[in-house]
């Protein structure tokens, strides 16, 4: 196992020095560490936790990051280790109406990879797996304080003393990112709205009127649930998201299972049967924050959630993190030269700069997406209605509104497609 405890925590450490030091082995750490390290750099990962893992259910992956994973060799271990849903089913949280769906056996025709539901412990382990077999050397118990440019590199300190140095630090520390600081003195957002998640064995859920071999959303008045198979459809993800009133109200003590019942108690049978099944008793507060554009100050790179955390409405967190990794491995291999002594032989301005064209801009689309499918998603009365029209109206295999996210991830701004173009609700008869 090659993960290890920090061990000199007065020093610079440790004597080796990494080409890279990535802060973070979230996701995206992880998998920004293995892009790197598969381009011949030598990389180190500094983890907060004693342990490295994931806390949470399940994960949906797009085509964008299938096509990653498959370009790292690890599609098939995700594949038989999550879920190949046959359809992605939107309905009415109220009436259980159909709204519209996708044909994910198309879709993955379409795109040329699969639409895939993972638990995100599995996929954090694949990621963990592949990192070991390539090198990246994975240090635990490393709380990362602050983060400083220094001649040639960049420096990390933490909470108990020590530092190390590299050519290049990626901070991939998440929603509330130190790093971050350097750029931007911003806040997350609250959204007042709150996620319940919980993955139960699928015997509990069977009798529930589920449809077991699909992603189905239904979206209600201020609320939203999820539902979809995990692990070979041995286990059942459900998330259940809704505005907190007392979010609203200013209170301290927001999301409660009380308000949880209160925000689903108008909700169609199927939604409601779901509800005991969900974990009370810890909830996810749902917090994005403004896009920024400058993601890089020296030798220090934003990535992940640090970079650019969404809502989740889009189901595209985690992939950008992915997305951002291998974005930085292409351009590393695109400006490397031979390794000259101690340097790795990267021209890192030029891969930064490269990385911080195409990345933000990407982001910064999704992220404001993010938050206008939410509010689609929650709408009530006459526009819940307008948006049930239009959503009914949709031809199954139109992919207008998912091309500019499924396609391949862009390296530079001029491959990045045009966004799609709401339709306003206004516009649509009843
Ligand atoms: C309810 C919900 C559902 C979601 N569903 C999806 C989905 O279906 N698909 C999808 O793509 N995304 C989804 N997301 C988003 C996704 O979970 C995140 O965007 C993604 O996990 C971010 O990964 P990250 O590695 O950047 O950050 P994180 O997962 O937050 O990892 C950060 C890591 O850094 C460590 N760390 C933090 N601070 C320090 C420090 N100072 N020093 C050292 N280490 C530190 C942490 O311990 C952690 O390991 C969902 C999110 C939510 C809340």
């Amino acid at each position: 196992m090659a993960v290890t405890r920090r061990t000199d925590p007065m020093g610079v450490f440790p004597s080796t020095r990494a080409d890279v030091i990535v802060v973070g082995g979230g996701i995206g750490g992880l998998s920004a560490a293995l892009a790197l390290t598969r381009q011949g750099l030598r990389v180190r990962v500094h983890e907060r936790s004693s342990v490295f893992g994931e806390v949470g259910a399940g994960l949906q992956l797009a085509p964008n990051c299938t096509r990653i994973l498959d370009r790292y060799g690890l599609l098939e271990e995700a594949a038989s280790l999550g879920v190949l849903p046959e359809a992605m089913v939107m309905k009415d949280a109220v009436d259980d109406d159909d709204l519209t769906r996708l044909d994910l056996r198309d879709l993955e025709r379409r795109y040329g990879y699969p639409y895939l539901v993972i638990h995100r412990s599995d996929l954090h382990g694949i990621l963990l797996r592949a990192c070991e077999r390539a090198g990246v050397e994975l240090l635990t118990d490393a709380h990362c304080t602050s983060y400083e440019n220094v001649a040639g590199g960049a420096r990390v300190r933490f909470a108990d003393g020590g530092a190390d140095e590299a050519e290049v630090v990626i901070a991939a520390d998440g929603l509330h990112s130190v790093a971050r600081e350097l750029l931007v003195k911003d806040e997350p957002v609250s959204s007042a709205y709150v996620a319940y998640r919980g993955a139960v064995p699928f015997e509990k859920v069977a009798d529930n009127g589920i449809h077991d071999k699909d992603v189905v959303v239904y979206v209600g008045p201020r609320c939203h649930f999820v539902q979809y198979p995990l692990r070979g459809g041995e286990m059942f993800n459900q998330v259940a998201v809704f505005e907190s009133p007392k979010a609203l109200a200013g209170e301290d003590d927001w999301g409660t299972p009380d308000e949880l019942d209160a925000a689903f108690a108008g909700t169609c049978e199927r939604v409601r049967k779901g509800l005991p099944l969900m974990w009370r008793d810890r909830w996810w507060r749902m917090y994005d924050r403004d896009p920024i554009m400058t993601w890089v100050t020296g030798r220090i790179a934003l990535l992940g959630d640090a970079a650019h955390p969404p809502l989740q409405y889009m189901a595209q967190g985690a992939i950008m993190a992915i997305e951002d990794g291998w974005v930085l491995g292409e351009h590393v291999a695109a400006q490397r030269a031979r390794r000259t002594g101690d340097g790795s032989g990267v021209d890192w301005d030029a891969a930064l700069a490269a990385y911080e064209a195409v990345r933000p801009e990407h982001c910064r689309r999704v992220v404001t997406t993010a938050r206008a499918w939410g509010e689609l998603w929650h709408l009530e009365g006459v526009l819940r209605l307008r948006r049930n029209a239009l959503l009914r109206g949709r031809d199954v295999y139109d992919y207008s509104f998912v091309d500019w996210i499924y396609g391949p991830t862009a390296l530079v701004p001029e491959d990045e497609p045009e966004m799609f173009q709401p339709i306003p609700l206004d516009t649509v008869p009843l």
